[in-house]
């Protein structure tokens, strides 16, 4: 069961805490979405999970198996970035393995998990084009394709759709939900866009300053939010 528990994390970068004892209990299989303003501490968080920060205390699990000290390749999570993270210099085909040929996988079986991860994502005809000669939608396909191949029971998304146009943010939204429920993943989708929260969102997560304000579906926050800040940030749509 990929549950993923978060308990009492706290972080802190030398002297300044910037999480300060956050609580969240994600289901497995579900699509939670953290949201706050910028600098609330939501990709800290996110980077926490994946392996990428040390956390100062507090535990996170999944399933029932405490991972503080799993190294992030063992950690059976995959991360989608904000800005991509592409290699400029390599194919699409060479960077969606890029990971699996880290972990020496055969050569077959690498090509193989790349061709099912390219159709899923309708990215068979690009496979031999870098990433340069790819569109906006295109490249945020492959930075899924790179998270598809690990085959992770917990996905990360850190602002996904940011540096993409309304239009093409609204399809890939729907993209995004459907390969989570076709994969049967758990899902933490960090934003800071309210719609995007409300639109896919099975339980939203809202932050502020490194605390954790409320937790609900999206019609609960919208209807009771327990406080002025919830209600601000959930009901002024940016
Ligand atoms: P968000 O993703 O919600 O915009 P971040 O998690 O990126 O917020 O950052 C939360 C806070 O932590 C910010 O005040 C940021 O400046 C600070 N911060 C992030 N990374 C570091 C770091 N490596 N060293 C010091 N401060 C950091
Ligand atoms: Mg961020």
């Amino acid at each position: 069961m990929a549950s993923v528990t978060i308990k009492g994390i706290e972080k802190r970068f030398g002297a300044l805490q910037i999480i300060h004892g956050v609580d969240i209990e994600i289901k497995d299989q579900e699509f939670v979405v953290l949201v706050g303003p910028s600098g609330c501490g939501k990709s800290t968080l996110l980077r926490m999970i994946a392996g990428l920060e040390p956390i100062s205390g507090g535990e996170i699990l999944i399933g029932s198996r405490v991972i503080n000290d799993v190294p992030p390749r063992d950690r059976d999570i995959a991360m989608v970035f904000q800005n991509y993270a592409l290699y400029p210099h390599m194919t699409v085909f060479d960077n969606i393995g890029f990971s699996l040929k880290l972990r020496k996988k055969p050569k077959e079986e690498i090509s193989t998990k790349i061709h099912e991860a390219a159709e899923i994502l309708n990215l068979e005809p690009y496979l031999e084009r870098s990433p340069r000669q790819l569109s906006g939608g295109q490249r945020q396909r492959v930075a899924m394709g790179r998270a598809l191949v690990r085959d992770a029971q917990v996905f990360l998304f850190d602002e996904p759709l940011s540096n993409l146009d309304a239009k093409l943010r609204v399809v890939m939204r729907t993209e995004i939900k459907a390969l989570h429920q076709r994969l049967k993943t758990t899902s933490v989708y960090v934003t800071h866009d309210q719609i995007e929260a409300m639109t896919m969102a099975d339980r939203i997560v809202v932050m502020n300053k490194g605390r954790v304000e409320q937790v609900g579906t999206p019609m609960e926050l919208y209807d009771y939010p327990t406080n002025l800040f919830v209600a601000d940030f959930i009901g002024s749509p940016s």
